[in-house]
């Protein structure tokens, strides 16, 4: 697997799809994050549990203690396949992890909904929000390039684009294997010792994954208050596949190293006023002894 001077610099072996979406808040930000470190501040915590909450409210919460790689791809596929398998009862599956390339290099995501509804498949994303104020356009921008780019990861896998045969090549499948603490922990479990092996329960993901019918174009963006819990706003729009494939070419090129990191436009520095790099790490749009530029 190919790993670019740009990664190497990041200390990363694959790219998230919310790596993308925030290169569209600002490029340098996102860069900067992996340089300095992603604090777990209060409210990425407060959103996490309440992701947690709705995922619980749907699919009894799996106790397992991953050991190394191998134990935590199981712990994850396992996951996501027995949610999917309840996807025609439940109506709903949630945290699935999606998977595929960027070029040549891995891409990984993970949807927060998956819903049958009116004999379609709809893709929702959720958002936290720590006030009970409605988000910017810029906001918003980053997530629909979120929510875009997970839709299209599914509809190649549906497409079989992307299949287990290319997951199993990427992630050199047949190196990895599960820990017999782990296997221990499966078998406390009651999971089936025939699904107890990681090329198994990869293969019955990507098999089940791949059969979902009727993928909708119509995404939906939910932004939700984190103190109460109640949808402050749903946004509809629709899946545009030539926007998306601009937005990973631009994405791509600076993973590639073909350019170095973009700060905001001059238009745009007002983003500056609330990251937390403004004045230390980045004096960009830095004005000596003052604020702003
Ligand atoms: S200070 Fe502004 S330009 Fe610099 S990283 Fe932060 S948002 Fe980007």
């Amino acid at each position: 697997m190919y790993i670019s001077p740009t990664m190497k610099k990041l200390n990363k072996y694959s790219i998230r799809v919310t790596d993308i979406a925030s290169q569209y808040w600002c490029e340098l930000q996102m860069e900067l994050n992996y340089l300095y470190g992603q604090k777990l501040t209060s409210q990425i915590s407060a959103g996490k549990t309440l992701h947690d909450d709705l995922e619980n409210k749907i699919s009894v919460p799996l106790i397992l203690q991953p050991k190394n790689y191998a134990d935590y791809l199981f712990k994850d596929f396992y996951k996501c396949y027995t949610a999917l398998n309840s996807l025609d009862k439940n109506k709903k599956a949630r945290e699935i992890t999606l998977y595929g390339t960027l070029n040549s290099f891995k891409l990984i995501g993970k949807i927060d909904q998956l819903e049958l509804k009116n004999n379609s498949t709809l893709l929702i994303e959720d958002k936290t929000r720590s006030n009970g104020n409605v988000p910017s356009e810029a906001q918003t921008l980053t997530h629909k390039i979120q929510i875009m780019v997970y839709r299209k990861m599914l509809g190649n896998i549906i497409s079989k684009k992307f299949d287990y045969k290319a997951f199993k090549n990427l992630y050199s499948l047949d190196r990895l294997q599960l820990t017999q603490e782990f296997v221990r922990q499966l078998d406390a479990l009651n999971i089936e010792k025939d699904l107890q092996s990681l090329d198994v329960i990869a293969g019955k993901f990507f098999a089940m994954i791949s059969e979902i019918k009727n993928l909708s174009n119509i995404l939906y963006l939910r932004y939700i208050n984190q103190n109460t819990g109640n949808e402050l706003k749903l946004f509809k729009f629709e899946y545009d596949e030539n926007y998306t494939n601009s937005v990973i070419d631009f994405s791509v090129k600076y993973w590639n190293g073909e350019r170095k990191a973009i700060p905001v436009q001059e238009s745009e520095k007002w983003k500056c006023s609330l990251c937390k790099f403004f004045g230390k790490e980045c004096k960009v749009w830095w004005n000596d002894g003052n604020s702003i530029k």
